[in-house]
């Protein structure tokens, strides 16, 4: 069997469905399962109309809410569904008065939880999901709704819950392989799961991916294949350097490096459960599916090109902390590491110094409380508005010279931090924000003018 998740472009309307079910309908002899992400920007709407209403703007949020429902609501009209008295027209109408009323509590209570926020977000996969299996089953695709809480158990750290494999895997077997078994094809939520005590909760956002990889993994599929809105991975954010070409194959190293650093087209956990089971990933246009997209495999191919591909991420703040009495003190970094630790805040480029440290973080929420705690060992600044810049290639290990190209590509652009990746197979360095895209066209130029056309299209 393999497993076909469908991103939020992929699923954004009723023409977006309708190739949908043509390319599960291609596919129908390798037993597919469907999981599939909001429609379109759903989950931005939902969690948008959620922070209006705790915020007492109860009016707007309502309006938010009405303006998504008469997108679900005319797109499945389109697809000949959801006529009134229908079962999607019901649902449909049910889960936005059930929506309503989270509203109208967010309002009165003027708070939002990260667990009211997990509630709203999971309706934009329960709406899109909902119209496609029935646009499916109208096709004459027999396929069956399934309900991800069911079967993705996860733990009550609300909108990023880990999944607790012991049971989603077993869980997965039993709510499945049924259906599979007996020719349907299941039509699951990407990000939605609930917890143990069965309360509600979402996985992270662009966690449809995740849930796709763990469904594949549970189910020992022979293909998970991410359908998303571009050509595959490509050698740069295709939205940024529009040149940017094709990657044919990656490693799931690679891949998983670039997730971490930021090319949203791949969630950064949905490699773990593939690895896990050496399960193939496609990454794969559902607007040109004909195109055979990028496959990430478990070992990394011969390639001419010292970099494969270049992610970046923005919105990124550096923490600096100096001390010259403790700095080189055993057991320094490890003190600041504890407290970033403690506030749950990922750190992702670290340089050091003789008399300072560097650290980069994307998370922001907690920065003053961890800023007067890193005070304690030393002095601290803070400085907003940089992006990191990641080139990532399994050759990065064997090739010398990166460094030059690189300085060479980067001449105009003020490097703060550069750091090569304990990898090996990334060179990673924090730019100002507003020159990213001059920085990225720049690298894109020198690292893939000529390309090795084994591996890139
Ligand atoms: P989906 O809704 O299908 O999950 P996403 O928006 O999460 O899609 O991811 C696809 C987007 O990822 C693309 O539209 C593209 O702008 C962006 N992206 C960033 N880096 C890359 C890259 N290296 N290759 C391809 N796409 C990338
Ligand atoms: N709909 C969710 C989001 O927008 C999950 C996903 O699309 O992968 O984050
Ligand atoms: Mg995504």
């Amino acid at each position: 069997m393999i497993v076909c998740k469908f991103g939020g472009t992929s699923v954004q309307d009723a023409e977006a469905m309708e190739r949908v079910a043509a390319i599960v309908k291609q596919r129908i002899d390798q037993r597919p399962a469907v999981v599939a992400s909001a429609m379109g920007k759903t989950t931005n709407g939902l969690l948008n109309a959620a922070s209006l209403a705790a915020d007492g703007k109860r009016q707007e949020a309502l309006e938010v809410l009405s303006a998504l429902k008469h997108h679900h609501l005319s797109e499945a009209r389109k697809l000949g569904l959801a006529v009134p008295g229908d079962e999607v027209h019901e649902t449909v109408t049910s889960h936005f008065k059930e929506m309503a009323n989270i509203v109208r509590g967010l309002a009165t209570l003027g708070e939002l939880t990260p667990r009211s926020m997990d509630a709203m977000a999971s309706y934009g996969e329960r709406l899109s999901t909902l119209i496609l299996c029935h646009c499916l089953t109208s096709r004459g695709i027999p396929a069956e709704l399934k309900d991800a809480r069911q079967f993705i158990i996860t733990d009550d750290n609300f909108t990023r819950a880990a999944p607790l494999f012991d049971l989603t895997d077993s869980a997965i077997r039993e709510h499945i392989l049924p259906d599979i078994n007996a020719g349907k094809v299941p039509v699951i939520q990407g990000f939605v799961g609930s917890t143990r005590k069965g309360i509600t909760s979402t996985i992270g956002r662009g966690g449809s991916d995740y849930t796709a990889a763990i469904v594949g993994a549970a189910l020992e599929a022979y293909d998970i294949q991410i359908w998303t809105d571009v050509d595959g991975i490509m050698t740069a954010d295709p939205r940024v350097v529009p040149e940017a070409r094709r990657v044919r194959v990656i490693s799931f190293d690679e891949a998983a490096e670039l997730a971490y650093f930021g090319a949203r087209v791949l969630h950064p956990a949905t490699i773990l459960p593939a690895v896990r089971r050496k399960i193939p990933v496609h990454v794969l246009n559902s607007f040109k599916p004909d195109l055979e997209g990028t496959l990430i495999t478990a070992e990394a191919l011969p390639c001419a090109n010292p970099v494969k591909s270049i992610a970046c991420k923005k919105g990124i703040t550096i923490v600096n902390i100096a001390s010259t009495r403790m700095l080189m003190a055993h057991g320094f970094l490890r003190v600041i590491f504890e407290i970033f630790d403690r506030f749950r805040v990922p750190v992702d480029v670290v340089s050091t110094s003789e008399v300072s440290v560097s650290l980069t973080v994307d998370d922001t929420s907690s920065l003053w409380d961890i800023v007067t705690e890193l005070k304690k060992v030393g002095e601290v600044s803070v400085e907003g508005g940089k992006a990191i810049v990641c080139c990532v290639g399994d050759n990065l290990r064997n090739t010398s010279g990166v460094l030059h190209l690189l300085a060479s590509a980067v001449r105009d652009v003020n490097v703060l931090m550069i750091s090569q990746g304990a990898s090996a197979i990334n060179v990673t360095f924090v730019i100002d924000e507003d020159q990213l895209g001059r920085c990225l066209r720049y690298l894109h130029d020198v690292f893939f003018q000529e390309v090795d056309p084994s591996i890139f299209d």
